[in-house]
């Protein structure tokens, strides 16, 4: 393994969801006393997670999850969870970063995020959850629309052609993000920028 490669893997690990299997199969639940080892190498500081759970089943799911726990436990490390599964940021994360079209349009603390979101994208992922709450026979709610060419990005705002709250500056002027208070930001034109400053970051 050439020396640079060996460095950078040693920095930071990423790995799929079938790698994850190994992991389960490597890593000692109840080491003996003394000995710390775990299913991973090289004692990484970040664990970039790249969709962990994706294609499992539920039990599966629990497992994998319960195991990235203590991994992170144990070591100290800190993970990074790249998923589509809300479930999942909910009840794993501590901070969360929404992408839309390559781009972060909203970041902050996972439990006020989930319980009062900024950005219009955000808002229609979480109505589109399903709930056991939620009438039978009840539609669930969808984004219109769809992602847009990542080669021919629109002007102004990506997520303009879907969203319900256009107004004509999102179609000329693209949003940065801004602080909007209690750690959280956002990338839209209808969040008040609560520092006077803006971030493109
Ligand atoms: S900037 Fe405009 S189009 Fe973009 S999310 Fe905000 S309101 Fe919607």
């Amino acid at each position: 393994m050439p020396g640079s490669w060996r460095c950078l893997t040693g920095w930071v690990f990423r790995i799929r969801a079938g790698s994850w299997i190994n992991i389960l199969t490597n890593f000692r639940r109840d080491p003996p006393a003394g000995d710390d080892r775990h299913g991973l190498s090289c004692e990484p500081d970040i664990l970039i997670a790249d969709e962990p759970t994706t294609a499992l089943d539920v039990t599966i799911q629990a497992q994998i999850l319960d195991l990235i726990k203590e991994l992170q436990k144990r070591s100290g490390m800190s993970i990074i969870l790249i998923t589509h599964d809300l479930g999942v940021i909910a009840e794993n994360c501590d901070q969360v970063a929404v992408m839309y079209a390559g781009q972060i349009v909203e970041a902050g603390d996972v439990r006020a995020l989930f319980k009062r979101p900024l950005h219009p994208y955000t808002k229609g992922l979480l109505v589109s959850i399903p709930s056991l709450s939620k009438r039978r026979k009840t539609r669930l709610p969808t984004i219109a629309g769809s992602v847009p060419d990542l080669a021919h990005m629109p002007d102004g705002c990506r997520f303009a052609d879907r969203c319900p709250e256009v107004v004509d500056i999102c179609r000329r002027q693209t949003p940065l993000l801004r602080f909007a208070g209690k750690g959280r930001t956002a990338a839209c034109h209808l969040v008040p920028d609560n520092s006077g400053q803006k971030r493109t970051e």
